[in-house]
């Protein structure tokens, strides 16, 4: 018992060695894929309407455009220059379907237009006439009113498919 003095340095060393040991742990090189930060964008509507009455009038094809992409976020390599105009429409729209179902604060992210090599061939992401929106964080019910509030507003012109799986998202593709 005399010897109890050293057991609060014996401890704190192995501490050490457990905080050491956890570090080496975690270094081991596992293959982990990190995802690109992208970075918060807050929508001030204000804001917003106020460049709106000074840039956007008249207000032709390449102001829609400039409004949905002012209006979305978009994930690092989307390609969108080449979209057909009617295509910025419908993305507003669905910008519209997102602000009833999220709130209006709410920015929703275009995760692919015409760039991604994986689309089937005949996709009309490569003619410029489709849009995926992300819709993997929503809650199931939100996903649920969003694919709803979009298939009617969007009818007779252009499909709505709720993609599930790994890679979910919202592809919204124009009828023709
Ligand atoms: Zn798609």
């Amino acid at each position: 018992m005399k010897h109890l003095y050293l057991l609060a340095p014996i401890l704190a060393i192995l501490a050490i060695f457990a905080v050491y040991f956890l570090i080496q742990t975690n270094r081991r090189p596992v293959p982990h894929y990190e995802p690109k930060e992208e970075p918060e964008v807050i929508f001030d509507a204000e804001e917003y309407l106020r460049q709106l009455k000074r840039d956007h009038r008249p207000f032709g094809n390449r102001g829609v455009h400039r409004l949905l992409l002012k209006r979305t976020h978009q994930k690092a390599g989307v390609y969108l220059e080449s979209l057909e105009p009617v295509m910025d429409s419908i993305g507003l729209e669905i910008v519209n379907v997102f602000h009833s179902v999220m709130g209006f604060e709410y920015v929703p992210v275009i995760t692919s237009g015409n760039d991604w090599p994986y689309h089937k061939k005949t996709s009309k992401h490569y003619e410029n006439k489709a849009l995926d929106f992300r819709i993997k964080f929503l809650l199931p019910e939100e996903k649920k009113s969003v694919v709803e509030l979009a298939k009617k507003k969007l009818e007779g012109r252009a499909r709505v498919i709720w993609e599930k799986g790994e890679m979910e998202h919202l592809h919204v593709e124009l009828l023709e």
